[in-house]
Order: structure tokens, then sequence, then C-alpha cells
């Protein structure tokens, strides 16, 4: 069965929701100035670029992500031939 990615890559700046924090990716630090690792510094809005909206974040008390069954994620296409 193929899978088809549908998620949006993340990058700096790219759009947000209005009134989202801003995405903002940078080196931390870096090998390359001497470091002894490379680390990236992430800045981030929870629902930015593709995510899933947990009932909880429309009302107060409902369920969190954490308490979503994953294969509920999991769409098989009618268009698919192989789809059950
Ligand atoms: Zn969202």
């Amino acid at each position: 069965m193929p899978i088809y990615d549908i998620t949006v890559p993340f990058r700096s700046g790219m759009p947000v929701y209005e009134g989202d924090p801003g995405i903002e990716i940078k080196a931390w630090t870096a090998l390359a100035k001497g470091d002894s690792s490379n680390v990236s510094f992430l800045h981030f809005g929870a629902h930015t670029g593709t995510h899933v909206d947990a009932p909880a974040h429309f009302i107060e008390g409902a369920r969190r992500i954490d308490s979503l069954a994953l294969d509920t994620l999991i769409w098989t296409s009618p268009s698919d031939p192989g789809a059950r």
C-alpha cells in the first residue's frame, strides 16, 4: 500500500496561523564553529505546519493529543486499489 506524505516542510519564516508564534530554527552550537556538537534551536507554536488538533484545543477538559489512538490517524484512500 503506498504511503502519501502530506506534511509541510518546516522552515524559519513559514506561514503560521494569525496570532500564533512564528518559527525560528537556528544553530545553537555548531561543529563548524568549534563546538563539541551540532545543536539546533527550535522555537515554534504547537499548531505549526502539518499537525492534528486535539479536542482539547477548542474544548476545555476534552481529550488531549496524547490520548488519541495512532490508528485513528491512518486513513486508507478509497481510490487506493489495495484498500480494504
Ligand atoms: Zn492546530
